[in-house]
């Protein structure tokens, strides 16, 4: 299939392979990764080689713990407060899509929120201006999503924050060089970027980990999985098995700084098939924050989408449709999406708005 999905999306071909390669017996176990003891040794392998492969592709700093949780990154939405917003303090909020309402309404339940910026009026067609200035000296933290997957827009670069920048990076880490420092916590579900869906990536500025009290219920506390390297109960084996698998594969392709180039590539090729059309198709984001993982677009009509959708499955695409909140259609082209079936997409949406 030519899988556009926003996620779970595609994984390298090449890592489904391998995985099935080795699926009934891992390393001459006699048994797969999935039935292997977590506290084995050829487990531990792939556990602690995906963290410090990870570590070494994203250049993550040693005052840095890297951590896996379950629950998604829905989970994170409660347990960035739950950790970080002490009482008398506000945590702040950049909203940029349905993703960071989500986030600041758990947060809400937690403590106090403020709201530092929004572009919700223009329906999140783009990353909102603020300054940082208006951030309050009682401020916890401030939390971004940095790729909207819903809107399809994304940062282009990080504020300089003077408290801990939290990121939501779910659908676009590990697309480009970042720099860890910038933030204080980065969180990602791995079904975009990373892997399949089961394994949530935490990565927590260490000084961060005094702010989490022993209060909290045990398994939303984010010291429990660094003091036990995210192995104090069953982690998800085989999703972090996979997760491995494919930073193995980031790392054949040349690492981040090649994946970012082929990603511009990829982005380019729909963003000017949008722009040439003379209004055929329209870009939801405003140019400046146009995603490079998620392409938003409409067509003149629910009509004319209808058909351009059904004439794209019957050629093999699939996950086109766009989300109700933005109608028209949405091209998931995460690290995985192949620049050849990108190529194909984009031919395919000139000849049909030729036509
Ligand atoms: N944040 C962003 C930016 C997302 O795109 C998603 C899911 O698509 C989520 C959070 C929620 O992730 P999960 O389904 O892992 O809870």
């Amino acid at each position: 299939a030519l899988n556009f999905n926003a996620g779970p999306a595609a994984l390298p071909a090449e890592v489904l392979i391998e995985a099935q390669k080795h699926l009934l017996n891992f390393n001459g176990t006699g048994m797969s990764v999935m039935e292997l003891s977590h506290r084995s040794k050829p487990y531990e392998e792939v556990h602690d080689g995906a963290i410090s492969k990870l570590r070494t592709l994203m250049n993550i700093p040693d005052d840095y713990e890297v951590l896996f949780l379950q629950g998604g990154a829905s989970t994170q939405f409660s347990m960035v407060p739950m950790n970080l917003l002490k009482e008398g303090q506000t945590a702040s909020y950049i909203l940029s899509g349905a993703w960071s309402e989500k986030a600041l309404k758990e947060a809400k339940k937690v403590g106090q929120t403020s709201i530092l910026a929004s572009s919700k009026e223009s329906n999140y067609n783009s990353i909102p201006e603020f300054t940082l200035s208006d951030l309050s000296s009682d401020t916890a933290y401030l939390h971004i999503t940095s790729n909207n997957t819903i809107f399809g827009t994304q940062w282009q670069s990080f504020p300089d924050s003077p408290v801990p920048l939290i990121g939501d990076m779910s659908s676009d880490i590990l697309s480009k060089p970042i720099q860890v420092d910038q933030f204080g916590l980065i969180y990602a579900g791995a079904q975009k970027n990373l892997g399949p869906s089961g394994v949530t990536v935490v990565i927590i500025k260490k000084s961060l980990l005094e702010r989490s009290t022993d209060a909290l219920p045990t398994m939303l506390n984010y010291k429990t999985y660094a003091d036990n390297n995210s192995l104090y109960n069953t982690p998800p084996t085989i999703a972090i098995y996979l997760l491995k698998l494919v930073l193995d594969w980031v790392e054949n392709q040349g690492g981040v700084t090649a994946i970012e180039k082929i990603n511009d590539q990829k982005a380019k090729l729909l963003y000017d098939a949008i722009d040439e059309s003379e209004g055929f198709y329209n870009g939801h984001a405003t140019l400046n924050s146009r995603s490079k993982m998620n392409v938003t677009f409409t067509l003149q009509s629910e009509e004319a989408t209808k058909v351009f959708l059904q004439q794209a499955k019957e050629e093999g695409f699939v996950g086109l449709n766009g989300h109700r909140s933005v109608g028209g259609c949405r091209a998931s082209i995460y690290n995985a999406v192949p620049l050849e079936n990108v190529e194909k997409l984009a031919e395919f949406m000139k000849k049909f708005s030729q036509k």
